[in-house]
């Protein structure tokens, strides 16, 4: 039995996720931004919170935590390389670790370039891939520790998992990230008919994450950058693809 993974929103903009096993009742939580809503989810589904895998620093993917381990104890799991400035963790992990919930075992992969250390889980039994703020819908972070080449290989890494992988990443950014790919991708019609389907959703309020990561090959630029048409658009033909990636996320800092 694959995973029950709930899409829980948090404070502005921010997701996190619960990752429930019927079979062992085990329920794992994916960052923490905000407890009231994390604390109301597990409640209402009656689900016992049993760990924690945090998946980088940053305050709006931690903030929550504490208030949550004060009723609901679990175990924390986060980067070893990230564990200096975590909440206390209880196991660390890196790059080719797995961890385990219930019966499905996840692969944790090193996507350090948003920050040192940022790392994301996958459970290729559920399809599932947490990202937080790696690969993002039509997206990804803003590269504020590591370098761009890292960033790249980064992505790259995720981007050879099956593309039927969902991609649960960790903000709600997806329309405005449509405007940027637009200007980077203009003749892509999936780009286009995703950002018609992006304006649906978040006009009736649905939550645009997450999404397949064969949409996110198809559409987000970031992943893109060996594209021909884009590479032409960029005026780099042939260039490095990791410099074409650079471009693109230096584009989207000025935008
Ligand atoms: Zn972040
Ligand atoms: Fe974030």
């Amino acid at each position: 039995m694959p995973l029950e993974i709930l899409t829980i929103p948090c404070l502005s903009d921010n997701y996190a996720f619960l990752a429930h096993d019927a079979e062992s009742g085990e329920t794992a939580l994916i960052d923490a931004p905000e407890a009231a809503p994390i604390l109301a989810a597990l409640a209402s589904k009656g689900w016992r919170l049993t760990q924690v895998l945090l998946t980088h620093h940053h305050w709006d993917h931690v903030e929550g935590l504490s208030e949550i381990l004060a009723t609901h104890p679990a175990k924390v799991t986060g980067a070893e390389a990230d564990a200096h400035r975590l909440p206390p963790l209880d196991a660390t992990v890196r790059e080719g670790d797995c961890v385990q919930i219930g019966a499905e075992t996840g692969q944790v992969v090193d996507v350090s370039g948003h920050t040192v250390g940022h790392v994301a889980y996958h459970f290729p039994g559920s399809r599932a891939l947490f990202t937080a703020d790696s690969l993002m819908a039509l997206g990804c972070g803003r590269v504020f520790e590591g370098a761009m080449p890292q960033m790249w290989e980064s992505l790259s890494k995720l981007a050879v998992l099956p593309p039927e992988t969902m991609v649960y990443s960790g903000h709600e950014y997806t329309q405005a990230n449509g405007r940027f790919a637009e200007t980077i991708d203009p003749d892509n019609p999936a780009l286009q008919q995703r950002i018609r389907e992006i304006a649906a959703a978040r006009e009736a309020e649905m939550p645009t994450v997450p999404s397949t990561l064969e949409l996110e090959l198809a559409t987000n630029p970031f992943l893109r950058a060996r594209d021909p048409a884009i590479q032409a658009h960029l005026g780099m033909q042939g260039a490095d693809p990791a410099e074409v990636f650079a471009e693109i996320r230096l584009r989207k800092d000025r935008f």
